[in-house]
């Protein structure tokens, strides 16, 4: 049973806000507790539904008022769910989706509660667009705060890297601006740092003009895996900044293991027919998905492999070097899946994200090559065990061939250590020092968190 706050006190709330509050007794409270990964399952006391910043402001003081533990929540993507939490309050932002575009100076002012695909389909209108996560469902809000990782990043960056302002509302309910020329120390938190530092309103992002993209799989049967595996090193390290291509091996809706080479080229897609010729060249594909399409096509090309509710469970690590011994470990964990749900995915670095400055913003390790995600993906409880075991294995077993850091917002809940291990030692040391100053009581502690008395 989940914490029960009087009928009289959900009413204070209520009358407070513009948005829903919702409570366990409520018909609406089932679906509103869930978050995007089905293992989750968390009661909190009561969901506030903010419509603007006044209901954020009301729903942070009810919660400090009333002692309860803080979630915040955009997208609700988080695989550790961080969005949600027992006994307490979650702010959800997810009705916030206010979006202005002004295609003149190239920048886009932001809501907290947009996804990706509702972003993306304001800014498409006008030709433009910023770094997003590789699917649409995911929220801006959490994956700006992590960094921010998709099919623009080689060449326009981060989606933190594209952050020019945004609009906080602090632990001791201060309402602030940070951009480079306010509060410039938190705008450099904010760029990495996670929802430590206070409940962001919206976000002011840089645009760039992007039009049809040369993006797509070529698929190749799993028997090939090794040699797709050691093409795509190969063809990774040589790729223009416009490239981004990402390996995995999965399972093809028909039920047979595959490899797949999905690439984005966001450049003139007539250069990008020439710089992907040689993969076309490569090995005998099953299919060649590889085709011109819009933006907002490639960024729900994968939404279906990641549908809502059902179960995961990921580790991952930066990896150092895709070698012939790391390769030969990815195919032999894939092969021995407990189900043909479980996928591996390897994410390209460099380009635009390694030249900025390692220390212009919290976002840990731009030197990284690529990103190992091992996602284990489930629908049937019986089958849990298995599945976060064969993970933790497949981790272990990658660790020699992986640096210590990590993407922080591909973490599970996994423990401190492995938050400053996302950050790396002077990044986490100086997200110490700002908590203390932003967050000192750690009001906002659902997150991966940096503790102020770290
Ligand atoms: C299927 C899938 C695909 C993904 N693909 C990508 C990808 O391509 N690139 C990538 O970089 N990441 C990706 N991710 C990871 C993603 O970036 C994180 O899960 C991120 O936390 C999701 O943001 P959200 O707003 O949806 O999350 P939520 O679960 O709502 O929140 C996540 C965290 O951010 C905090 N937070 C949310 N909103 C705010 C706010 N307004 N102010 C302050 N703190 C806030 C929350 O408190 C929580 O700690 C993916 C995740 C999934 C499940």
């Amino acid at each position: 049973m989940p914490r029960v706050l009087d009928e009289p006190v959900l009413d204070a709330l209520r009358s407070e806000l513009r948005g829903l509050v919702i409570g366990p007794a409520d018909p609406e409270y089932e679906a509103a507790r869930r978050v995007h990964n089905g293992m989750i399952d968390k009661r909190p006391a009561v969901i506030a539904r903010c419509s603007g910043v006044a209901d954020v402001l009301a729903a942070l003081q009810f919660g400090l008022a009333h002692d309860l533990p803080i979630a915040v929540r955009g997208g609700g993507h988080n695989v550790a769910g961080k969005a949600v939490v027992d006994d307490g309050i979650v702010i959800d932002l997810s009705p916030m989706k206010g979006i202005r575009v002004d295609p003149t100076n190239r920048i886009v002012r932001a809501q907290a509660g947009l996804t990706w695909g509702e972003f993306d389909r304001e800014t498409q209108v006008f030709g433009l667009a910023t770094t997003g996560g590789a699917i649409s469902t995911t929220g801006i809000a959490g994956l700006t705060l992590g960094g921010g990782i998709g099919w623009l990043q080689r060449k326009h960056g981060l989606a933190c890297d594209n952050l020019l302002s945004a609009d906080v509302i602090t632990a001791d309910g201060r309402i602030l601006t940070a951009s480079e020329t306010e509060n410039p120390d938190l705008f450099w938190g904010l760029r990495g740092g996670g929802g430590n530092f206070g409940i962001v309103t919206s976000f002011e992002y840089r645009l760039h003009p992007v039009g049809q993209v040369l993006g797509g799989p070529v698929l190749y049967p799993f028997s090939a895996a090794k040699e797709a595996f050691t093409f795509y090193r190969d063809f990774a390290e040589s790729a223009p900044d416009e490239l981004f291509c990402e390996f995995a091996l999965a399972a093809l809706p028909d039920g047979q293991r595959a490899v797949s080479l999905f690439m984005c080229y966001c450049g003139p897609v007539e250069v990008g027919e020439k710089v992907l010729a040689p993969l076309r060249e490569f090995g005998n594909p099953i299919e060649d998905m590889l085709a011109p399409m819009t933006y907002c096509e490639i960024q729900q090309a994968f939404d279906a492999d990641f549908p809502f509710g059902l179960k995961n469970y990921w580790k991952s690590s930066n990896i150092a070097e895709l070698s012939d011994a790391a390769i030969g470990t990815m195919v032999e964990f894939m092969e021995a899946a407990p189900s043909l749900r479980p996928m591996v995915i390897i994410d390209q670095f460099g380009g635009a994200v390694a030249r900025v400055p390692d220390d212009a913003t919290a976002f840990g390790h731009r030197d990284a090559a690529f990103d190992l995600v091992i996602a284990a993906i489930w629908s049937d409880d019986a089958e849990q065990e298995a599945h976060v075991n064969w993970a933790k294995s497949f981790w272990e077993a990658m660790q020699p061939h992986s640096t210590e850091s990590v993407y922080v917002n591909y973490l599970s809940d996994e423990g401190e250590a492995r938050v400053q291990a996302a950050y790396g030692g002077s990044h986490f040391a100086r997200l110490v020092e700002l908590k203390r100053k932003y967050d000192p009581g750690n009001v906002f502690r659902n997150n991966q968190n940096i503790r102020p008395d770290a």
